[in-house]
């Protein structure tokens, strides 16, 4: 966690950024939720009486929960907790504390070294692949540490922008928002369960907080999670001018919310498809399927972090098969491993790449590796037998990469017949993140294109994604960006093959006129840009008062 302490922030460090895990903007005090203090501090007693120890806080965790089932009214509220029952009642976690007890530990002692969870929460924020397992249990851990020292969880006042490296799910659950305020989290995910709870709630979360000062209890702050900054200490202007943003952000969530169940139409009635974009499996709990109309990107690298290797084939099936069974029908389009770049994949992608969003990225280093790559597309075309499937390349920059894929899924086509293993048909589609395969589509033999407007912006403007003081200069109506989206959907208009946009610039309705303008009618956006983008679409073709 950076250091959070300090007195008088200066102007130019009053600003922290972070990643916007759950929209709004709330003001507030600073209230420091300080990692909880786990010293078994309790002398042993018997080992049978620290059994009985050890059983009552149990209990005492599982009412707690159980008690907050029954007040939250959110159904994946419910559906996390319920996970967190599960985990207390897993034999594997209490089988090891019994015996640390009866080695003679006290009940807390044997609790905490032997209920282990991997407390470095500093996954990249965006990067969401923090396994949301991981996060309930430690929760669980805290919530039977806490009873059987006897500790009670600090109360924030009503209101307050709560600053933590992370908090589980049923703290966050326990704590009163009903009066407004919010969650800046220095670690966290924003696929962790906690952010899944804000954005069903609807209280603005960063997560990935960095780069400022003067954060202590009681500071004056702006939670601008729209924006993506927390503000200490702002000026009477700065303030104001916040507080206007946040009445009509709480306008706007309330008109566009009426959007999400209908099909994205134009003022004119024209249809526009609009999918989402999932980062992981969880992404998708609380969503309803029939608000999209489909998966537009399945960023499967989630799979492929932190585990040390890669995920074996039953492992990858299980969690496609789950995407498909959820999208219900409707197609889900997988984009195979994106490794590299901001994302390296230990075991695969290479050590010192002098500059790695140049480098092995994408499909170059599934191609360097086609033993793991094969698995990926045998579970693939596996799971293509469950629904409506489609396999996108990621970074694609030569036509030879889309031929050597093509040859690779006809040998593992072939491979799967001979051991009569059934699989189903897809459509092999291509990322146009690159400028190369823009102002070059014709020569790219792929049965769907799908714009990603962040690498492309990235690429042809030579402003990194990651370079937040360059985020004026990415700008995605620059003229040449939006010349080679210009040229990639004229390609499809003129051949029929279907080009769609799953960037960042898909969910800002900003850009969405001019999307149309050239001819795009196919979105695949983040799930928490939905509504808004539906509701922009509605405006489409409008006649302006
Ligand atoms: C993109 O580059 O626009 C894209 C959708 O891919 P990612 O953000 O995962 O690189
Ligand atoms: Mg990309």
């Amino acid at each position: 966690m950076p250091k959070i302490g300090g007195r008088a922030a200066r102007a130019a460090e009053r600003h922290w950024r972070g990643v916007v895990a759950s929209e709004g903007l709330a003001a507030g005090t600073v209230f420091l939720l300080t990692p909880q203090e786990r010293t078994a501090d309790v002398a042993a007693t018997t080992p049978h009486k620290e059994r009985r120890r050890l059983k009552r806080a149990m209990e005492a965790a599982r009412r707690d929960i159980a008690r907050l089932i029954a007040k939250t009214p959110e159904p994946e509220s419910a559906h996390i907790l319920d996970i967190q029952l599960r985990i207390l009642e897993d034999k594997t976690l209490i089988g090891p504390v019994h015996a640390a007890i009866a080695a003679g530990a006290s009940a807390a002692q044997a609790w905490n070294a032997t209920v282990a969870v991997d407390d470095a929460v500093d996954a990249p924020a965006d990067a969401p692949y923090l396994t949301a397992r991981d996060s309930d249990t430690r929760d669980v851990r805290d919530r039977v540490a806490r009873l059987l020292l006897g500790r009670r969880p600090a109360v924030p006042p009503l209101g307050a922008i709560l600053v933590a490296e992370d908090i589980g799910p049923t703290r966050f659950l326990e704590i009163d928002w009903s009066h407004g305020g919010g969650l800046a989290l220095t670690g966290g995910s924003r696929s962790s369960h906690v952010a899944m709870l804000a954005r069903a709630k609807g209280v603005p979360m960063l997560v990935g907080l960095a780069g400022g000062a003067g954060l202590v209890d009681g500071a004056p702050a702006l939670l601008d999670a729209e924006r993506g900054e927390l503000v200490l200490d702002a000026p009477a202007a700065e303030r104001a001018a916040f507080e206007r943003r946040a009445i009509a952000f709480s306008e706007r969530t309330g008109q566009v919310a009426l959007y999400l169940p209908g099909p994205a139409v134009t003022a004119e009635g024209e249809r526009v498809w609009v999918g989402i974009n999932v980062a992981g499996p969880t992404d998708l709990d609380g969503l309803e399927p029939s608000h999209c109309d489909g998966v537009g990107l399945v960023r499967t690298e989630f799979l492929f972090q932190g585990a040390g290797r890669p995920p074996n084939e039953r492992r990858q099936f299980e969690a496609y098969e789950r995407i498909i069974q959820w999208a219900a029908g409707r197609p889900v389009t997988f984009r195979t491993l994106d490794g590299g770049g901001d994302k390296p994949i230990a075991g695969l992608s290479p050590e010192n790449e002098p500059d790695p969003f140049l480098g092995w990225r994408g499909v170059r280093l599934s191609l360097r590796h086609p033993a793991v790559f094969r698995v990926q597309l045998r579970a693939l075309l596996r799971a293509a037998a469950l629904g409506p499937v489609r396999v996108m390349l990621p970074m694609v920059t030569s036509p030879d990469e889309v031929a050597a894929v093509r040859d690779l899924l006809d040998k593992v086509r072939r491979d799967l017949k001979t051991h009569r293993i059934g699989f189903g048909k897809v459509a092999l589609g291509i990322m146009v993140e690159v400028p190369a395969a823009a102002l070059a589509i014709e020569d790219f033999d792929a049965d769907f294109y799908s714009i990603g407007s962040n690498d492309l912006i990235q690429y042809t403007l030579a402003v990194s994604r990651g370079a937040r003081d360059l985020e004026a200069l990415a700008r995605p109506d620059h003229p040449a960006v939006l010349g080679l989206i210009e040229r990639v959907v004229a390609h499809g208009l003129k051949t029929g093959c279907e080009v769609g946009l799953c960037g960042d610039m898909g969910g800002d309705p900003r850009y969405l006129d001019r999307l149309f303008d050239l001819g795009l009618r196919s979105l695949s956006v983040a799930p928490a840009a939905l509504a808004r983008v539906k509701a922009a679409i509605a405006r489409i073709g409008r006649p302006q008062p």
